[in-house]
């Protein structure tokens, strides 16, 4: 995904680990605190709003940025990694208390053993994190323009959301964030059972767990969404070569460059939002579009992380 945040409208703080906890064998629960997050904030509801944090590189310094303007970004970019550390994406699990006691909450997933290298320094640093640990963030400030919601359902009447461990914060948050009489279902696949979460959801919308207890990533989603559009299963063969890693096919943006606008309306009353690895939403995506020939515009395909692949922004 693209970094675009032209101007320092947003917050880019130096905040405070205050609190850890090891929710489960694959998540851990950072609180992140700072007098500056009393201006986070966002017109509506948080949903599946995303953030960066720039984490320090190894044992580093933070990353520094003081003095930062408009082009913090490049500058940024321009500095060795030893000192300009990793910016990786994550999702608002939460924000508590309020003022100077803001706290912004995030949920990382630890990543499992796929055969293909070291965990990156993201999953890395929240392995290790411990309360007074620092690092920066980067998220909207109250008032100010910052993007970053993709839920978008418009007045579809049912919903489908699915998704894998990356997604589950998204997916706890748009279900938090839902009306009480929303209807649908959730289908999130997750590394263990021992990671199911309680989740707060409307009472018309299913949430259906999915432990992988060692089955391949991305199989239980994709047949389990397979099956809640009416479909009979598939078997998907999607070629390492044919995986973008950046995957966003949004009603409101295609990373393919396909012409979204031009194409119809909603025409049915369902909405679809999917997200996790890049490969197992390239299989969805291919099933859900030119299989089932959902319109496009009712649906959000969004590549997460991909496996082998290190997500630097
Ligand atoms: C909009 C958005 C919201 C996101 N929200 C969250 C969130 O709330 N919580 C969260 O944990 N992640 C979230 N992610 C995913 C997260 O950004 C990626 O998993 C990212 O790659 C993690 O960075 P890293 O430094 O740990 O690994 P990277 O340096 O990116 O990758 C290094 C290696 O780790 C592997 N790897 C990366 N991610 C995983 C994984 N999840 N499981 C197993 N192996 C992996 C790769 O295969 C690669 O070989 C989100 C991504 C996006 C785009």
């Amino acid at each position: 995904m693209t970094v675009t945040f032209p101007d320092l409208r947003l917050l880019l703080e130096e905040v405070e680990v205050c609190r850890v906890e090891r929710l489960s064998p694959s998540f851990v629960r950072l609180e992140l605190g700072s007098p500056a997050l009393a201006e986070l904030g966002v017109e509506g509801p948080w949903l599946d709003q995303r953030i960066k944090l720039v984490l320090p590189h190894g044992d580093g310094p933070v990353p520094s940025f003081v003095g930062a303007d408009g082009t913090w970004y490049a500058t940024w970019l321009e500095r060795p990694v030893e000192e300009r550390g990793h910016m990786r994406t994550y999702t608002v699990r939460d924000v508590v208390g309020s003022g100077a006691d803001t706290r912004l909450v995030i949920d990382i997933v630890l990543h499992e053993d796929h055969g293909d290298g070291p965990a990156g320094p993201g999953s890395s640093w929240a392995a290790r994190a411990a309360v007074g640990d620092r690092v920066v963030v980067l998220a909207p400030r109250r008032g100010a323009a910052y993007g970053g919601i993709e839920f978008a359902p418009g007045e579809a009447g049912r919903l489908l959301l699915a998704g894998d461990e990356t997604a589950l914060p998204a997916i706890a948050g748009i279900l938090r964030d839902l009306p009480h009489d929303a209807v649908g279902t959730a289908v999130v696949e997750v590394p263990l059972s021992d990671d199911v979460q309680e989740l707060v959801a409307p009472v018309g919308v299913d949430v259906v767990w999915l432990p992988r207890d060692g089955a391949p990533l991305g199989s239980l989603v994709r047949a389990a969404a397979v099956e809640r559009l009416g479909a009979a299963p598939v078997q998907v063969e999607v070629g390492d070569d044919e995986v973008d890693p950046d995957l966003w096919e949004t009603p409101a943006y295609s990373s393919s460059g396909e012409d979204v606008a031009g194409e119809q309306a909603h025409t049915d009353d369902l909405y679809v939002w999917i997200a996790g690895e890049s490969k197992v939403v390239t299989g969805l995506r291919r099933v859900l579009v030119n299989d089932l020939g959902l319109d496009r515009r009712q649906v959000a395909f969004m590549g997460y992380w991909r496996v082998g692949v290190s997500m630097a922004s």
